[in-house]
């Protein structure tokens, strides 16, 4: 493994907690949700509305998306930036969106609470430098087709612009499977922890592309230790313009929150259960 400096665990280093909203992240359990791509204002107010009303931290969106196709939908940009600014508005919660080129880093900061680089830009090295200079927390995605060394590599090219505020996200990997989108790689989270301060949370919407494979993937996420998670939820999933299979609808959202709160609380009293 490529050494590691500034994100190494170093036990005269307190494990780095982030303040975003009213969250500690790296200190207390929370979920981020939200559409796929931001849309339009109403379905991103109503699906923020929506996943605040059951409990989530953060809103998600984004307003660039890194297509695989240039024929599929690219994105509302700036427009829709300033509709996730109306959903912040109506409901309070800190937004978290993709940004997909370095030169937009500057003013995307102005709308965001929280820069997403997604796995197809882990490696955007000038990206990196670009969101290290910015100081605003940043939700680094691990690459499909990247080692956990690369990975840890890419925090810190952020790190080392300035930047402590980074957020590692697994959110699966390339491999011969293909019922599942990705795989997603759980046991990235206790590895993380054995390495390094940050915190780190779980994508099972892009890990697993399966909206039944969502909850049990979010159970594991939470036995293994994660600090997050975030999902994709849409207030009418089947007509979305980007990832309609994985998207979950609010009610279906309600439910997975009761469930994984309550995991998350049984979870805490075994982890927590006084050794004898
Ligand atoms: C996303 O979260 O919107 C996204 C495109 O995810 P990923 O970069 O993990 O594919
Ligand atoms: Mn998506």
């Amino acid at each position: 493994m490529d050494e590691i400096k500034l994100a190494a665990l170093n036990k005269n280093l307190d494990r780095t907690i982030i303040k975003i909203g009213n969250v500690s992240v790296g200190e207390e359990f929370f979920v981020i949700a939200g559409p796929c791509s931001v849309e339009s204002e109403k379905q991103t107010v109503e699906t923020a509305i929506a996943v605040k009303k059951s409990g989530a931290k953060m809103l998600r969106g984004g307003a660039f998306k890194p297509r695989t196709s240039p024929y599929a939908f690219q994105g509302l940009g700036l427009k829709g930036l300033k509709i996730l600014e109306k959903a912040k508005k109506e409901t309070g919660l800190p937004i978290v969106t993709e940004v997909i080129d370095s030169r937009d880093v500057t003013w995307i900061c102005e709308y965001a609470d929280v820069l997403q680089i997604g796995a197809r830009n882990m490696q955007n090295f000038s990206l990196l430098k670009e969101v290290g200079k910015s100081k605003k927390p940043v939700l680094l995605k691990r690459g499909m087709h990247s080692t956990l060394s690369e990975w840890l590599n890419c925090a810190e090219y952020i790190l080392s612009e300035g930047n402590p505020n980074v957020i590692l996200c697994e959110r699966g990997i390339r491999t011969f499977e293909t019922y599942t989108r990705n795989t997603l790689d759980i046991s990235m989270v206790p590895a993380v922890k054995e390495l390094t301060h940050l915190p780190i949370i779980v994508d099972p919407s892009h890990g697993t592309g399966r909206l039944s494979l969502i909850k049990p993937m979010s159970f594991a996420a939470i036995a293994a230790g994660v600090d997050g998670l975030i999902v994709e939820a849409h207030i009418d999933p089947r007509n979305a313009k980007s990832d309609k299979d994985q998207q979950m609808t609010p009610e279906i959202f309600a439910d997975y929150m009761k469930d994984i709160n309550g995991l998350y609380d049984a979870v805490q009293k075994i982890i927590n259960k006084p050794k004898n």
